[in-house]
């Protein structure tokens, strides 16, 4: 199916918030540790390496009691084998943190996350600590692997980056090169995270935010880039995937083809609510409508199905075409925890693999690429 194309070559960054759930939920071994090497086999079929956001204050807590809790030294001794074996295999490693673990208190076998979800929500000398901690822990992990390894972009846990006074400059402050944690159309409104990025300035392109507020494009170049999360409109709008997401779990034998939908709702509701990454997630589990939808979703791999994948592509290459550019680099999501079937992410790597505009590179790569001058970046006087 691979096309002749003079259109812009499409670097794709193939990322993935790899994470318990955001409850703390979630049985490490199978949906973190089991599925990133399946995953990576996938990939590495193909010849495609992935870019893996790893949530790290869930490591850090994990290690902060594991002289009192044996099983979580265990888990976290696995946690790091894991890291390392998918950094050497070729994959990158870069940061993503949420700060609810932050009050985290672990009895019975269970955890319960008081704290706020919102690194917004968090003032600068809490965002510097947790946010310095972990980018050093990764990089004390990583470095003796390779010494080249450097913690150079970031994604915010539930996305919210914006608006805040400080996060972006903290981040800057650490050395990371982009944050990835602005997508075009993602709106929360819940207990635990409130963003709005239906009107973000720029949803496509790498450009230089505004220092307050990430959804803006700065007026000229400044210490951080933001490169948006790909989001798209499926030809099924998000409405009727939920009803038939309801409906494949009221009748299982017919469900396979929405079985990724069926399996990203089955995670446990604790008190309190559980909210996911993703906006259709918080209006199914919060179970009320939020206000006006934008109909865009998050191109988050693990929730798509294989023509919705092909959607994901066609989207990209419009815009790409549109912008006259010889490259472009685009975000992808993913959610390791969500995977319910790898038949679509075969399908997808095979594809990618033998479509000539499509690339993959890495999160590193996209950096390099940023700061070498090979992607441009906007601001707001370039119109
Ligand atoms: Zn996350």
């Amino acid at each position: 199916m691979s096309r002749a194309t003079t259109g812009p070559a499409i670097q794709l960054v193939l990322s993935d918030d790899w994470e318990l759930r955001g409850d703390g939920s979630g049985n490490m071994r199978a949906i973190q540790f089991a599925t990133i090497r399946r995953l990576c086999d996938v990939y590495e079929e193909y010849g495609l390496r992935g870019s893996f956001n790893v949530e790290v204050f869930q490591q850090l807590v994990h290690r902060r009691l594991q002289s009192e809790h044996p099983e979580l030294a265990a888990l976290s001794e696995e946690w790091e084998e894991v890291v390392v074996d998918t950094y050497r295999r070729g994959h990158d490693v870069q940061l993503h943190l949420h700060p609810q673990w932050s009050a985290a208190v672990y009895a019975d076998g269970r955890w319960r996350l008081g704290a706020s979800w919102a690194l917004s929500d968090y003032s600068r000398g809490e965002a510097s600590t947790m946010l310095g901690d972990a980018k050093s822990y990764l990089e004390g992990l990583l470095q003796p692997i390779s010494s080249d390894y450097r913690c150079v972009s970031f994604r915010a846990g539930s996305w919210a980056i914006a608006p805040s006074p400080h996060a972006l400059e903290v981040l800057a402050d650490l050395g990371i090169v982009f944050d990835m944690s602005i997508v075009n159309g993602l709106y929360f409104d819940t207990a635990e995270v409130r963003i709005d990025y239906r009107d973000v300035e720029e949803p496509f392109l790498p450009y230089y935010p505004r220092s307050e507020d990430a959804r803006r494009v700065g007026s000229g170049p400044g210490p951080i880039v933001c490169v948006p999360t790909h989001s798209f409109r499926p030809r099924l709008s998000g409405r009727v995937l939920h009803m038939l997401a309801r409906r494949s779990r009221r009748f299982p034998i017919a469900s396979r083809a929405m079985g990724r939908y069926a399996a990203a709702s089955d995670a446990p509701i604790p008190e309190g609510g559980y909210v996911a990454d993703y906006s259709d997630q918080t209006r199914q589990n919060t179970g009320h409508e939020q206000p006006p939808e934008s109909g865009l979703t998050v191109s988050d791999l693990c929730h798509l199905t294989y023509a919705q994948m092909r959607e994901v592509v066609d989207d990209i290459r419009r815009r790409a075409e549109a912008t006259g550019m010889s490259q472009v680099p685009v975000i992808l999501e993913n959610h390791t925890k969500d995977i319910g079937d790898f038949a679509p992410f075969e399908r997808f790597a095979r594809m990618v693999a033998r479509t000539p505009d499509l690339n993959t590179i890495t999160s590193s790569e996209l950096a390099e690429g940023l700061e070498g001058g090979e992607f441009p970046i906007k601001a707001a006087h370039e119109g």
